[in-house]
């Protein structure tokens, strides 16, 4: 199989290093096609505190031609670059921020959720300290509608980070469990893959997004799968990776998806 990573961060978001050492990094680690995914964030909401972690907006063009500059120089009968972006998804003015990146030769375009209103979901885990279950499980119930939203506009190419939500181990309580249910339905139902994201092994959370248990879920509803390191740094360009393929065969699936100009490819798992 080809081992591939889609999403990933150099210092055009917030990742640590700049895009020709994680391009590095990946081809030495190995990688047939790997892509950066930098942060590309235009709220609805103007508290949102997303300026200091996102792509300038200006520079979109210059990060863009930076990739295909690598891709020119580093591809090869063994390594692939893609081109990609993370996209925080809003409500109000998804459709225009789409629009905006149409006309950009993307492989593939990320939806993520970062911001249930302007509630920041993962960068501090003080923003959720001194919650009620309640209202833990309001922020919940507002990350997941959008995460329908997503599914439902057949905008994006897959989905970034399942159950972020969890990351400082604020968990949903039973009362949400129907939501989750209708929400990988939808996911389902418009077929938008999710990934097996390695990243949250290493936070507070200790487990992939998702975790075993919404990963045999999904599995059972047919949503396609990808594996992905979320790196921010060139040491973790494959993390854990031998295990991550373990869990998705766990969870039943046999099949990853790989990406080429926005179209989805499914390939065979194997242990390789
Ligand atoms: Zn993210
Ligand atoms: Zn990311």
């Amino acid at each position: 199989m080809l081992i591939t990573s889609y999403h990933n961060h150099s210092d055009y978001s917030d990742g640590q290093t700049s895009a020709e050492q994680m391009y590095l990094a990946a081809k030495a680690a190995g990688l047939h096609e790997f892509g950066l995914s930098d942060h590309w964030i235009k709220p609805d909401n103007p508290n949102c505190e997303y300026a200091s972690w996102g792509m300038p907006w200006e520079r979109l063009d210059e990060y863009v031609e930076e990739c295909l500059k690598w891709k020119k120089e580093l591809d090869d009968e063994n390594f692939t670059i893609r081109l990609g972006l993370e996209v925080d998804h809003f409500s109000s003015n998804w459709q225009e921020n789409i629009s905006q990146l149409q006309d950009y030769p993307f492989d593939y375009i990320i939806a993520a959720v970062h911001f249930a209103g302007d509630f920041p979901i993962d960068h501090r885990a003080e923003d959720w300290q001194g919650l009620s279950q309640e209202q833990i499980d309001a922020v919940w119930s507002r990350y997941l509608a959008k995460i329908r939203d997503i599914a439902a506009s057949q905008a994006y190419d897959f989905l970034a980070h399942l159950d972020l939500p969890k990351k400082f181990n604020f968990m949903y309580s039973e009362a949400l469990n129907d939501e989750i249910e209708h929400t990988l339905q939808s996911l389902s139902h418009n077929q938008l893959p999710i990934e097996l994201n390695t990243a949250g092994w290493e936070k507070d959370c200790r487990s992939p997004y998702p975790d075993l248990t919404l990963l045999k879920r999904s599995r059972r509803l047919g949503i396609p799968l990808l594996i992905n390191a979320d790196a921010h740094q060139p040491a973790h360009v494959q993390h854990r990776f031998s295990e991550a393929r373990a869990l998705a065969l766990q969870a039943g699936y046999t099949q990853l998806c790989r990406f080429k100009q926005r179209q989805c490819i499914m390939q065979e798992i194997t242990h390789a």
